[in-house]
Parts: C-alpha cells; structure tokens; sequence
C-alpha cells in the first residue's frame, strides 16, 4: 500500500507491521527543503499513531540518502508554519536572530528529538552519501543499515558553523572521532562507520532495502510496550549523561556562528567555504528575498 498524499517522499506499508518512508528527491540527493521537513514530521506521525506500525524504516530514493539541507531553497521564510514543538514561540512578526533561532528550533533540533523519541524501533538505511542534515535524519534512528557505498560527513567548519544544529556527533562517534570530522570535514567510510559502532551493519548496496526489511522483520515481532520501554531506557542513559544540555549549548554556539556571518558576510554561513554553484543559488536568494523584503 503506497500513500500518495505526500509529494517530496513516500509512505507505504511494505509488510505488516512494518512502516517504511522514502525520501523521495533524488534528483537532488534528497536535499532536505522546508516541505519535505514537514511531511517527514508529518509522516513519522502517521506511523507513530498506526497502532499496526511496530518499527518505522526511512530510507532514500536515489544515489544519494540526502545531501543535507537545501541551501538553494527560495522561500524558507515564506514556507515556515507555525510552530509544532514547544519552546519556539515565534510568530511570523520576529526577525534577525530570533526568528532564525525559532526557526532551526522547530524544523531541525526540534524534529530530530521529536523523531528520535518516536516511542517505536525506528531503522535508516543509507546508502551513498549521508552530508551535514543528512546525519540529522539518520542519527534520529535507532539502528542504521548503511551500504557498502555510504558515507557520512559533516563539513559545515567549512561554512563557518561548528557543526550542524543536532549536535549528535559526540554521541555517535565518541569525543575524539568527532573532533576529526568536524575540523577534517572529511567523510566517514560505511565500514570505518561499522567499527565506530555508528552504524549496525554494512550490506552490499543491492541488499540495502532487503537488509533493513529483514532486521524491521525481527524487532517487529516483539512487544511493543516492550521496545518502548527498552527505548526510553537505553535513550535515557544518553540523556542521564547531559545529553540534553550539551545539545542545547552546541545549538546556542550554531546560533551564534549565523549571528556572526550574517554580519561579517551578510549571510548565514561563511560562502568561502562553498561550492561555486551553491554560492551563485544562495546570492540569488538573498537578492529575491531583498526584493521580497524578507528579513528571515
Ligand atoms: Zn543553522
């Protein structure tokens, strides 16, 4: 049974038991805009409230599992909804930092704490590359199936950020680990992802949707009070540790870096660090929304 209610990703029931998203942009790697956000949200949801849903897969169409957040994107300030989750309170009236913190509160940390204590198993595979937001879908997830061609990467030090708004790194890669992706930008290999422990399993790259569909298969046929209970116990630990503060420190730094680039380059990110095409597409969308007089 395929959803079709959904026009940047597909939501379908492959097996009983088992819900599986597809983010469905690939002809741009699955860049992730303002919409397809909300319909992830929105389809997280849907599988969430199934009562049949007993483990939720989100996978990828395409190469590419998602090159992150899509800076292209031309009306983000027009697109932004009211806000769903709690502690982003910020009408269509506020501007400057306080709309852009409001703003990546809802649809980037916001969301991936919503979708990470989604109270079902949830399972990503990856495959291909895994960019910067790409890791803010995958981490969410409770266990992740990745291809031998999948690789992760966080280059925003480049863009003058210190890493991506879910700041998860630490957590998934241990302190040192961390700091090597951060300052290098380089990516992570799927089988040096493997013996990190950030992934749970590398396949062969035709075996990714049959490899994901097989463990969904086994967890699925378990209770599901208890995989809830399991869940918040192992996803408490993290949070015993401080988790939660950490993560809300390194998002308050993330807002500074904007604050700082929206000053010293006249946007969010540093564009030295940016490929060519990106920085013509982002000129081009400050010059729309100066025409649009658009603060956000
Ligand atoms: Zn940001």
């Amino acid at each position: 049974m395929t959803e079709s209610d959904f026009k940047t990703l597909i939501y379908e029931i492959p097996e009983p038991h088992i819900a599986r998203i597809r983010l469905n942009r690939p002809d741009r790697a699955n860049a992730q805009d303002t919409e397809l956000l909300y319909e992830l949200n929105a389809a997280f949801d849907r599988a969430a409230h199934d009562d049949e849903v007993r483990v939720i897969i989100l996978a990828a169409e395409g190469k590419h599992f998602s090159a992150g957040h899509d800076l292209s994107e031309t009306d983000s300030a027009g697109a932004m909804r009211r806000h769903q989750t709690v502690g982003t309170m910020c009408g269509f009236g506020c501007a400057g930092a306080e709309a852009q913190m409001a703003r990546e509160e809802e649809i980037y940390t916001g969301f991936c704490e919503r979708w990470r204590n989604i109270p079902k198993p949830t399972i990503a595979a990856v495959q291909g590359k895994c960019i910067a937001g790409g890791l803010m879908l995958a981490w969410p997830c409770d266990l992740i199936v990745a291809s031998d061609d999948a690789s992760f990467a966080d280059p925003v030090v480049s863009f003058g950020v210190g890493g991506v708004e879910w700041f998860q790194h630490v957590q998934e890669l241990g302190a040192r680990k961390a700091k090597e992706m951060l300052f290098t930008g380089e990516a992570i290999g799927a089988e040096d992802a493997l013996k990190l422990g950030m992934v749970n399993q590398v396949v062969p790259r035709e075996q990714l949707s049959e490899a994901t569909l097989a463990l969904a298969r086994k967890i699925a046929v378990k209770s599901r009070f208890a995989l809830k209970m399991t869940k918040l116990a192992i996803n408490g630990v993290a949070d015993a540790s401080g988790r939660d503060i950490a993560m809300k420190n390194a998002f308050h730094l993330h807002q500074l870096a904007h604050t700082h680039n929206l000053k010293v380059f006249g946007m969010l990110i540093d564009p030295t660090g940016l490929p060519e095409a990106t920085r013509k597409a982002m000129a081009a969308r400050l010059a729309a929304l100066d025409a649009g007089g658009t603060a956000n």
